[in-house]
Parts: C-alpha cells; sequence; structure tokens
C-alpha cells in the first residue's frame, strides 16, 4: 500500500488518526454541554443552543482548535474539565506498534496538528507520544490551520521537507485535500477515527483502517 523506499518523511495528525477521537467527541459533545450546564445553571436545551451555535461559527478555524478562546468565550476553564474526563484518552489500535517500527526506521517524523498546546500537553503527559517523537508541530505558532494550503508553504519554509518524498496521515479529508492542492506526494485517511462510531468507506484518500496493513 505504501513504499517505504520513496518516503522521507512522515507527517501524522494527533487526534482521530493517532489517538482516538472518542476522547474529543465525547468531551465537547457530552461533557463539556454538562458541565456547562452545571456551572453555569441554566437548562440543558439553553446550554445545546448555546454551544452548537458556536461550534457552528468557528468549525475549521484556529478558533475551533484554541482552548484559551472556549475558556474565555464559555467562562469556564476548558483545560480543567478536560482532565475531569482525561481517562478516556487513548491510543487507535496498533498505533504505538506502528510509532515503534516507523520511529526504528530513523525517518524524518513529526506530528502536525491543529490541536492547541495545551492539549496537546495534555496528552503528552497521559500517553507515551512523546516517546516516539522528538517534533509536535501546531498550526496555532503559523497562525493558520492545516485547512489552509498556506499553512503546508509556511511550514515548508520554516522546516523544509520534499514534498514528492512525505506521506501525510489525517482524518480529516479538508485537511487532506489542503495538503494535496499544496502538494503532498503520499496522504491517507483514517477509516475510523473515532472507536464508538462507524468506520468509513469512502473519501477522496485512500483510508487507514489499520496502520500495521501499511507495513505488508
Ligand atoms: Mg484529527
Amino acid at each position: 500500500m505504501l513504499d517505504w523506499n520513496q518516503i522521507e518523511t512522515v507527517f501524522f495528525d494527533m487526534d482521530g488518526t493517532l489517538l482516538d477521537l472518542h476522547f474529543d467527541n465525547y468531551f465537547w459533545l457530552d461533557h463539556l454541554p454538562k458541565r456547562y450546564t452545571e456551572l453555569k445553571n441554566t437548562s440543558p436545551e439553553e446550554t445545546k443552543r448555546r454551544l452548537h451555535a458556536m461550534y457552528d461559527d468557528h468549525q475549521g478555524s484556529l478558533n475551533w482548535y484554541c482552548l484559551d478562546f472556549w475558556s474565555a468565550e464559555l467562562d469556564v476553564d476548558v483545560v480543567a474539565l478536560k482532565r475531569e474526563v482525561s481517562s478516556r484518552i487513548s491510543y487507535r489500535p496498533n498505533v504505538q506498534k506502528f510509532l515503534k517500527i516507523i520511529h526504528d526506521k530513523g525517518l524524518d517524523v513529526a506530528i502536525v496538528t491543529n490541536a492547541h498546546r495545551d492539549s496537546v500537553a495534555l496528552k503528552l503527559e497521559l500517553t507515551d507520544l512523546g516517546d516516539y517523537f522528538d517534533e509536535i508541530i501546531c498550526s496555532h505558532d503559523y497562525n493558520i490551520p492545516k485547512e489552509a494550503p498556506e499553512f503546508w508553504t509556511a511550514l515548508q519554509s520554516k522546516r523544509p521537507f520534499n514534498m514528492n518524498k512525505t506521506a501525510f496521515f489525517d482524518d480529516n479529508d479538508a485537511v487532506l485535500h489542503s495538503a494535496k492542492v499544496f502538494g503532498i506526494q503520499y496522504l491517507y485517511s483514517i477509516a475510523q477515527p473515532d472507536s464508538q462510531k462507524q468506520a468509513r468507506s469512502e473519501s477522496e484518500f485512500p483510508l487507514v483502517h489499520d496502520f500495521m496493513d501499511l507495513l505488508i
């Protein structure tokens, strides 16, 4: 499925690609609404109306991924609330096994995420992701989300990589599309980012079910 001899650099998204998106979906769609309703002494209906209007307004923007933004807008400590359910943070199947093999191949590997640094810090604290990656690139540091092709231009000028010899894995097809417009050669999407939801069967990009399949 992938000729590793052609690859020099491998970029991985974090949430929904390496880690189970269930944690994030559970937090934003269940836990945060529940706790917001309690903390603000409001009704579940009002919370739902308010949060969903905000989600609709900011999806795909840097604000969407920015915990400072949500903490300020909602006037709650989003990081503290995330910690309340952090036991749900987990890897997707076989990811650690795959990362160890990739790490041992001596390839240039990095996480490239839209996640906020506080979110990354929480996940580094509660998983051993840091054992496999020396470099975690956050789009916040560039002020451009991965959904914009300009992000990749900015990343490449700061941190050179050969786009013809780069593989990139992400569960977000809009992000993969921007990487394609920029010119990254080997692009893969994820069939089941959230273990609690149905796997997808269609995407513009080849779907990875299990990373170990890529080593066959
Ligand atoms: Mg993702």
